[in-house]
């Protein structure tokens, strides 16, 4: 009964449709965007939006603690450049303000790109201080910074830069982790076996910790360990096997958390969510 198995469902025509939306396929667990995630800036949420979206979480039985929207693509957190770097501080809190009003304990997001512009940890160190900006500014929502596959100057594809980023927040116990099980493989972490799959988490452990694990997306891999691309395919569609989906599933230690498909055909996730919850 632990685990609580979603996707990330669409919220068109308001936030109040996204637990509608999951309740559909059958998931105990979503992620959502709180706002039009290709555009800068929205029009708030509607009060009326608001109460209806916690009626309805409450109605068809979600916990606030397996509900992790995701922010904008736009947001650079470690942007290189002034102008780039405080509109997406702006936006990001924003969209903490947002999970805020909707009574959501949690904000999952990508920590952050180069741009070939800064050194690395200069840039994960802008990362650590947008996080503490919008922390300031905000109560009870926690920063989630989901691992990359390291494509492009993307950074977040080691446990050791997440760790760095940890490092540097100030109110630890608001910040927290979401791993990507393709966004894993693709940066170079072998996964798929029994014995991986214990080494790469041991040493997630070991650098960043499982008290700050807070979610997880799960998603089947168009992309080979080390690609450093990242490409979801439907579970049991790409390179990945359904050994280490299994060994989720079977894994007390992912647990009470949103465990999140990202897979890209929308019409097989209801399936993808039944077969995950017959490999208990
Ligand atoms: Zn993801
Ligand atoms: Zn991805």
């Amino acid at each position: 009964m632990a685990k609580f198995i979603g996707a990330h469902v669409s919220a068109a025509g308001g936030v109040e449709n996204a637990p509608v939306n999951a309740h559909k396929i059958g998931a105990k667990a979503f992620a959502f965007f709180t706002k039009n995630q290709r555009q800068w800036k929205a029009a708030p949420l509607k009060e009326e939006s608001i109460q209806l979206f916690k009626e309805r979480c409450e109605e068809l039985g979600f916990d606030m603690n397996n509900i992790l929207p995701h922010d904008s693509y736009l947001i650079n957190l470690g942007h290189p450049e002034e102008e780039g770097l405080t509109k997406s501080r702006d936006a990001f809190l924003d969209e903490m303000q947002r999970c805020e009003q909707l009574g959501i304990n949690r904000l999952n997001f990508h920590p952050g790109s180069h741009l070939n512009k800064i050194p690395i940890d200069a840039c994960l160190d802008r990362i650590a201080e947008s996080i503490n900006i919008a922390l300031e500014q905000t109560k009870g929502v926690t920063a989630v910074i989901e691992n990359t596959a390291g494509q492009g100057t993307n950074l977040g594809h080691t446990f050791e830069q997440l760790a760095h980023i940890i490092d540097k927040v100030e109110d630890k116990s608001r910040v927290g982790v979401c791993i990507d099980t393709a966004h894993t493989l693709a940066a170079g972490y072998e996964i798929r076996t029994e014995e991986s799959f214990q080494q790469t988490f041991k040493s997630y452990d070991n650098i960043v910790g499982f008290n700050y694990l807070k979610g997880m997306h799960i998603n089947d891999s168009k992309k080979e360990v080390g690609s450093r691309v990242d490409r979801h395919d439907s579970i049991g569609k790409g390179v990945m096997g359904m050994k280490l989906f299994e060994m989720i599933i079977k894994d007390d230690r992912f647990n009470n958390m949103p465990l999140i498909l990202e897979t890209p055909i929308e019409d097989l996730w209801a399936e993808e969510i039944e077969m995950l919850y017959k490999m208990r």
